[in-house]
């Protein structure tokens, strides 16, 4: 079960790098950190709790 990688946030459309900060709830909605804060860290579109995104890591 992979872990789909979205690029930009779903609700300003900013970029998201895989290496950078970026929130997502249970059901990989992702957003940038500005949008989770303004959120309170939940989410819009189904109202799960945003957590903070896993960083990919080498080799894992
Ligand atoms: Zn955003
Ligand atoms: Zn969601």
């Amino acid at each position: 079960m992979a872990l789909e990688m979205k690029t930009e946030c779903e609700r300003c459309a900013q970029s998201l790098k895989d290496d950078g900060e970026a929130w997502i709830c249970s059901y990989e909605c992702t957003f940038c950190s500005p949008c989770s804060a303004e959120m309170n860290n939940r989410c819009p579109n189904c109202g799960g709790n945003l957590q903070p995104r896993p960083r990919r890591t080498e080799g894992a």
